[in-house]
């Protein structure tokens, strides 16, 4: 089965397939979509400029930026013109700008509502960067507006366009090692920064909504289901920097409909990147687990889960996915509502860790 056929059968599909509005064909129609990135960060820079250049179904046409120096760098350097280039002032132009066809976000989390609504608002459709949002509401109102410009929006989720991610998503959900019982997924890594958007909770910072994300999914993947309550608890090594709330390390224990629970761990102190599932007739484990050179693997009676790639391949597959879905006014393999699932439960964790009780969802 080749890999379109792949997403398109796989069960990542079918949970996106129930919410997705289907988007408005182009016209003119196009074979290849164009793609404005707002926010040349970290991630803009060093992933998704580089992934747009092996991308077949969209191509870097534009930017945003509110740095002239950048905008100078960048148009030079992928050979942008000058009309595609925007500031934050005059993005709402870019609805005049035919060579515009996505607008994807990369901007610190507590901008993307506003991003979103502008670009679905200028008619263009929309990818934004995790964690989808600060709040569900927000996340809603990021769905509305999409679906009422009828705009298609995608979340940067790339471990869902990761075939390793996807195979072994087919072999719990084929009963590989029977019924799911328990999950164990962690994320961290050491971030020495300290002034940053992720050490500012107003600007969207905290473990929980960065790479905690991941470890949801980890969870949600692996069981197939939305957690009824979670327990959490937070703690850091490092209070200067890390309070008022802002959380260095989450953990988190989640109970699933069918009885299955998972532990989640994610930190900005400590290096992790795992999943372990646990069945009544066998065990998984992909190490790592949501790492851009390649997730890995081994499933039940040894068999090993390695379709291999190089950086930045696992963006390109997402951004190529996604493009294609619009072209072809098909839902997007994760759409808005995936997102908003979890920052549902970001917020239900952040009220159990504050309050050390349970939280039902
Ligand atoms: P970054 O700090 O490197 O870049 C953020 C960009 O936003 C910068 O260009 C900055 O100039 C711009 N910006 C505009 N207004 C700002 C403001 N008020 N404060 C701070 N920056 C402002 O961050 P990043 O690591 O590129 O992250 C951007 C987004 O991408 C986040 O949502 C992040 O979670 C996401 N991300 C996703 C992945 C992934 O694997 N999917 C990896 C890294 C980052």
């Amino acid at each position: 089965m080749d890999r379109r056929n792949f997403l398109h059968s796989s069960s990542l599909m079918a949970a996106s397939v129930a919410f997705s509005p289907l988007s408005i064909p182009l016209s003119p129609k196009k074979d290849k979509l164009g793609v404005a990135l707002v926010g040349l960060g970290y991630y803009s820079t060093d992933l998704l400029a580089p992934a747009l250049q092996q991308t077949k179904n969209c191509y870097l046409a534009g930017i945003v930026t509110g740095t002239p120096s950048k905008a100078e760098q960048w148009t030079k350097k992928y050979n942008i013109p000058a009309k595609n280039v925007y500031n934050y002032q005059n993005f709402d132009q870019i609805a005049n700008n035919p060579d515009i066809d996505v607008v994807y976000v990369v901007l610190p989390p507590s901008m993307h509502r506003e991003y979103v609504i502008r670009a679905a608002k200028a008619g263009k459709h929309v990818w934004v960067e995790k964690p989808m949002a600060m709040t569900e509401r927000e996340c809603q109102d990021m769905i509305d507006a999409c679906r009422s410009n009828k705009r298609s929006l995608a979340v940067g989720y790339r471990l869902h366009h990761d075939p390793n991610t996807q195979e072994y998503v087919k072999m719990l959900r084929d009963g590989a090692i029977g019924k799911i019982q328990m999950v164990n997924c962690s994320a961290g890594y050491f971030d020495a920064r300290t002034t940053h958007w992720k050490q500012k909770k107003e600007l969207g910072g905290g473990v929980m909504y960065d790479m905690g994300v991941y470890v949801l999914q980890g969870a949600r993947l692996a069981t197939g289901e939305e957690p009824i309550s979670v327990t959490a608890q937070q703690f850091t090594n490092r209070p200067d920097i890390y309070k008022n709330g802002l959380d260095e390390t989450t953990m988190a224990q989640l109970v699933f409909p069918s009885g299955a629970r998972a532990a989640v761990q994610t930190s900005f102190g400590m290096n992790m990147n795992n999943l372990h599932v646990v069945g009544n007739k066998g065990s998984l484990r992909i190490e790592p687990y949501s790492a851009y050179s390649g997730v890995k693997g081994v499933g039940p009676g040894g068999k090993v889960i390695d379709h291999p790639y190089e950086v930045p391949r696992q963006q390109a597959m997402q951004m190529d996915d996604d493009a294609a879905a619009i072209m072809a006014s098909k839902p997007m393999l994760v759409p808005g509502e995936e997102g908003l699932r979890d920052i549902r439960i970001v917020e239900a964790i952040y009220k159990a860790a504050q309050s050390g009780k349970t939280v039902t969802l």
